[in-house]
């Protein structure tokens, strides 16, 4: 299986990175290799001094397809989940400086959290979701999908142009602002409403 991410999908985080509005959403993938194992702590790599957490709205691939129009992206995934994609903010710079791809810096072991899954259908509308971050039971990043520059739906049929979805690949539908470095010891914990779906302790 596959994590397909999407990058620069709320405004906020845009203007935080002072990055242009983009055209078309940015992608990237994510090995299985990246999925950090449940109950394990983030242990920081030794080639980066500034990890950032992203939190993350995930959708989970239930049907094979490709070329997914958007109407019917829908029957593709029934259940929504929550994640970390981890982000080796020093390492990524110095690639985006010299133009290069971004794996080192965003497809490490371990980079990939993902937590716990809810049914699509406990939710009215996967276009209204509330999630947070909390760092050490504050409030570090939140927000709402309706905020996202490309809805999950349109998401599908962008990304399922140029790769095949398969069941059990996971989408990481981008952040929005707050992103900030991790330090040893933190304790990471994501909810969806009042609902918590992981919890990361960094060493
Ligand atoms: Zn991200």
């Amino acid at each position: 299986m596959k994590l397909i991410c999407i990058g620069r999908n709320y405004t906020d985080h845009i203007a935080e990175l002072a990055n242009e509005k983009p055209t078309d959403p940015v992608v990237f993938i994510k090995p299985d290799t990246a999925i950090l194992l449940k109950k394990q702590p983030f242990f920081i790599p030794d080639f980066s001094n500034n990890v950032h957490h992203e939190v993350e709205i995930l959708v989970k691939i239930n049907r094979v397809g490709k070329y997914i129009d958007r109407k019917f992206a829908h029957k593709y995934y029934n259940q929504i989940g929550l994640g970390i994609d981890f982000t080796a903010r020093d390492l990524q710079s110095e690639l985006k400086s010299k133009g290069l791809p971004w794996e080192k810096a965003k497809s490490f072991d371990g980079a990939a959290v993902i937590g716990e899954w809810m049914p699509k259908d406990s939710f009215e509308s996967v276009d209204n979701i509330d999630f947070r971050l909390e760092k050490n039971e504050e409030v570090v990043q939140q927000g709402n999908t309706q905020m996202m520059l490309w809805k999950i739906d349109e998401l599908i049929e962008y990304v399922s142009k140029y790769f095949t979805l398969k069941i059990g690949d996971v989408i990481f539908t981008g952040t929005p602002a707050g992103v900030g470095a991790v330090n040893v010891d933190d304790v990471l914990t994501g909810f969806i409403g009042e609902q918590q779906l992981f919890s990361i302790r960094i060493k």
